[in-house]
């Protein structure tokens, strides 16, 4: 049986020291991945059938179809040629840094071979983290469109489309003054055709959605939602900021753009925005968990039961550029070589 809710010091590291501990092999990693993938003992990916051998070289042999599989293939770490030790200080800096970590300091701080290499690990990283049947947005949530990218990622110069990227915001309301759950996802244009699928997949039938005049959003009350419009007129002759009538949407598209800004310095091609924003989105959501290591073990929990990511397909329209863009140095220290012996402390006995 999963488990349902992981401890600390137990289920996963709660400290870097703890982490090289732990996982001072690939061996160790392994060990890690097979008991999030299977909690229950081995499951055949080829035909699901439960139950094997383990062989020598650390792969199971299915006694049912006779297939030979290691507990990274068919997910994000298949055929990597990166050791798994690698890879898990990597999910460890992306979970547990508060800004995430840019290619360019991962690729420094682990003294990974090339800029291309840390740059694919951190995109198959990030295209774990949005699951499918994910719980949607609910009671009072703000929807606004917002322009990223581009020379000046100024809030809303127009509706017009530039070399900016338009992007839906979604953001839950909580009273009086605090901010909930966001969803970010590029927009097309801001017509109601590109309008409605963004809240039908983000917002839950029966909720409030606050937006401003924009006709875009006028069909919504069929879709099933309470609008409340906020007119940006009206608050204009009545002497108030029109940016403000929207605060929540506000605040989380000025802190994605900081984001890009900072931990990326804006380097992001328009071809892999959704990814970041995702990234951005899936930290934004848990800015409050108190254990950076929980989000470590989701991270991993998500990259086994993830199909593979392929090079191919992360560079299909946008390759990385083989040096890192110039800007802000980078951060962080190489983890230390002197690791203690390993011990299994996520195995509940
Ligand atoms: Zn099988």
């Amino acid at each position: 049986m999963a488990l349902e809710r992981p401890a600390a010091g137990r289920h996963y590291p709660t400290s870097t020291g703890e982490l090289l501990t732990w996982f001072a092999t690939d061996d160790d990693c392994r060990d890690y991945l097979e008991w999030l993938r299977w909690p229950d003992g081995f499951v055949c990916p080829r035909c699901a059938h439960r139950g094997g051998w383990r062989l020598g070289d650390g792969r199971f042999w299915c006694v049912s179809c006779d297939a030979r599989s290691s507990v990274t293939a068919g997910t994000i770490f298949d055929k990597t040629r990166t050791p798994l030790t690698v890879w898990f200080m990597a999910a460890w800096l992306f979970s547990t840094q508060k800004d995430g970590v840019s290619a360019q300091s991962l690729q420094r701080s682990l003294e990974i071979g090339s800029y291309q290499t840390a740059w694919a690990m951190l995109h198959r990283l990030r295209s774990v983290l949005i699951r499918p049947g994910r719980e949607q947005l609910a009671g009072l949530v703000e929807v606004d469109e917002t322009f990223i990218g581009g020379e000046e990622p100024g809030l809303r110069g127009g509706r017009q489309r530039g070399k900016k990227t338009l992007v839906g915001v979604a953001v839950e309301v909580r009273e009086p003054k605090g901010i909930g759950r966001c969803r970010m996802t590029i927009l097309p244009d801001a017509a109601a055709a590109s309008l409605n699928p963004f809240i039908t997949a983000n917002v839950e039938p029966g909720a409030t959605v606050i937006t401003d005049g924009w006709s875009g959003y006028a069909g919504i009350e069929n879709l099933g939602y309470v609008r409340d419009r906020r007119s940006q007129r009206a608050a204009r002759l009545r002497g108030e900021d029109p940016h403000a009538l929207l605060p929540a949407v506000h605040r989380v598209a000025s802190l994605a753009k900081r984001w890009l800004l900072g931990t990326h310095q804006g380097s992001v091609e328009p071809t892999h925005l959704q990814a970041y924003l995702d990234e951005f989105v899936f930290r934004f959501n848990r800015r409050t968990s108190r254990s950076r290591g929980l989000v470590f073990h989701r991270v991993l929990q998500l990259a086994v039961g993830h199909e593979p990511v392929r090079y191919a397909d992360l560079v299909v329209e946008s390759r990385p550029k083989r040096n890192p863009p110039a800007g802000r140095a980078g951060w962080g220290q190489p983890p230390s070589l002197e690791r203690p012996p390993a011990n299994r402390p996520w195995r509940v006995t």
